[in-house]
């Protein structure tokens, strides 16, 4: 393409990219928001308690996690992994803005998981890896999140203390070494005593939610539940 022309369809790409659905690319229309609606009714969601407890034995009772609820589950090629992909690498801010919403309006609809806390805490990224990225995803969803739940997001009473190098290419038992002590509670004050719950994009073996949750526990809070937007089964 001629430079000219190639920039007028970027720039028409650009002017219409923000309207288009996460999940297939077409245009949005109306009301929708971040996805089409049918590409959210098509969203694997996981709407019954059974499967949310299912969702807990991902921690084995190695650390004290009260409750975990994610939206949708999380497989290969599907809608959600295009979602959790735009969110990660594309960085799409209002869609894990709407997602946390969204999550926390289905959330109310459930029985048998809390939806009252003191906090959310979205889990920290390292300095570093802001850096690189320019952002933390889970600090939108947990802010969605807080606003249909009513909860406050808090950002600053955790940090990541140690950079890891990316985990996709690590086995598991790896994975659990990588992550052991790498989070650290800044402001124990803040967390002593609380009901706090940890907010992820994806719950895949646990490893990093659980690190966090085990740092929050030596802090003192007293119950720490686990709210992702997606989940492996
Ligand atoms: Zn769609």
């Amino acid at each position: 393409m001629i430079p000219f022309i190639q920039s007028a369809f970027e720039n028409l790409i650009y002017l219409f990219y923000p309207t288009l659905c996460a999940g297939c690319q077409t245009m949005l229309y109306g009301e929708e928001k971040g996805l089409c609606s049918t590409c959210r009714m098509q969203l694997p969601h996981i709407n019954t308690g059974e499967e949310q407890s299912v969702l807990l034995n991902k921690f084995g009772g190695r650390t004290q996690v009260d409750y975990v609820y994610a939206y949708a589950y999380f497989t290969k090629k599907s809608i959600v992994q295009r979602l959790i992909h735009q969110l990660k690498y594309r960085g799409k801010r209002d869609l894990g803005f709407q997602l946390g919403r969204w999550c926390g309006q289905e959330l109310m609809e459930l029985k048998g998981i809390p939806t009252q806390a003191d906090m959310l805490i979205p889990v920290p990224i390292h300095p570093r890896r802001r850096q690189q990225r320019g952002y933390n995803q889970s600090e939108w969803i947990a802010d969605g999140l807080s606003q249909s739940l009513g909860i406050v997001s808090r950002t600053d009473v955790m940090e990541r203390t140690q950079f890891v190098a990316s985990q996709t290419r690590k086995n598991r038992i790896e994975r659990w070494k990588n992550v052991a002590d790498v989070f650290q509670v800044t402001k124990p004050i803040a967390v002593r005593g609380q009901h706090v719950i940890v907010i992820d994009d994806v719950l895949t073996t646990g490893a990093t939610l659980e690190a966090c949750v085990t740092q929050l526990r030596a802090a003192g809070a007293t119950t720490v539940g686990i709210i992702t937007i997606a989940a492996t089964r």
